[in-house]
């Protein structure tokens, strides 16, 4: 998943992009509402944490902006501000959920993690896949009755496939839902990726398959 954080204040932007770095997701960071609108227009993300005091222009102007250009990106609102209104105008102006500055990063990662999964038309935190259990939460899968632990980016990997069931997807595509714009690898990466994740999933439903020239593509076996 590739989220992108909209934050002037630098520390509070590295500890966020830090927290969410470790669970293996994609990050980009804007700085400024221009910055931000610049990403939006030229990458899709799966989720923005999107500050509302921001030096240039307010947070809601950028909401309403991506909401009025038909972009559905679940949007998380940072408000330093604690009046009921602001909180009512960033629901009003198509945000799906808000937190309240100063915050619990575990309370801001847990409500990431809702949107996300709302992202993915998933209700729990885990998903069946024949033999196959993807448990988010956990960050681990069961095949079987084996159960492991994934590294964070390979599980990411994996996520991004088990959301493309069926359908051909390119290394590029791959890399831009696991890594930012500044830690992008070469394609290698993804395929060392595949090949350690066919060696975990070997005797389970899903099989990741190479479309020559192509890509990968992931379906599951009976
Ligand atoms: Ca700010």
């Amino acid at each position: 998943m590739r989220i992108l954080v909209v934050e002037d204040a630098v520390d509070l932007a590295e500890a966020i992009m830090m927290r969410f770095g470790r669970t293996g997701h994609a990050l980009d960071h804007a700085a400024s509402a221009a910055e931000a609108e610049d990403y939006v227009r030229h990458q899709e993300y799966d989720l923005l944490i999107l500050d509302i005091n921001l030096p240039d222009k307010d947070g809601f102007t950028v909401l309403r902006g991506i909401r009025a250009a038909g972009i559905t990106t679940p949007v998380l609102v940072l408000t330093a501000r604690a009046e009921i209104e602001d909180r009512i105008s960033a629901l009003d102006y198509g945000a799906d959920d808000y937190v309240v500055k100063p915050f619990d990063f575990r309370e801001l990662e847990a409500r990431a993690r809702a949107l996300l999964r709302r992202r993915q038309g998933i209700a729990s935190g885990a998903t069946v896949h024949g033999n196959l259990t993807f448990d988010r939460a956990g960050a681990k899968i069961t095949v079987a009755d084996r159960t492991m632990v994934l590294p964070n980016r390979e599980f990411r990997v994996l996520e991004v496939f088990l959301g493309n069931l069926g359908r051909v997807l390119t290394k590029a595509e791959i890399v831009s839902q696991v890594y930012g714009f500044d830690d992008a690898p070469g394609p290698n990466a993804i395929e060392l990726y595949v090949a350690r994740l066919r060696k975990k999933l070997q005797g389970s439903s899903l099989a990741i398959r190479t479309r020559r020239g192509l890509g990968y593509v992931a379906e599951l076996v009976a």
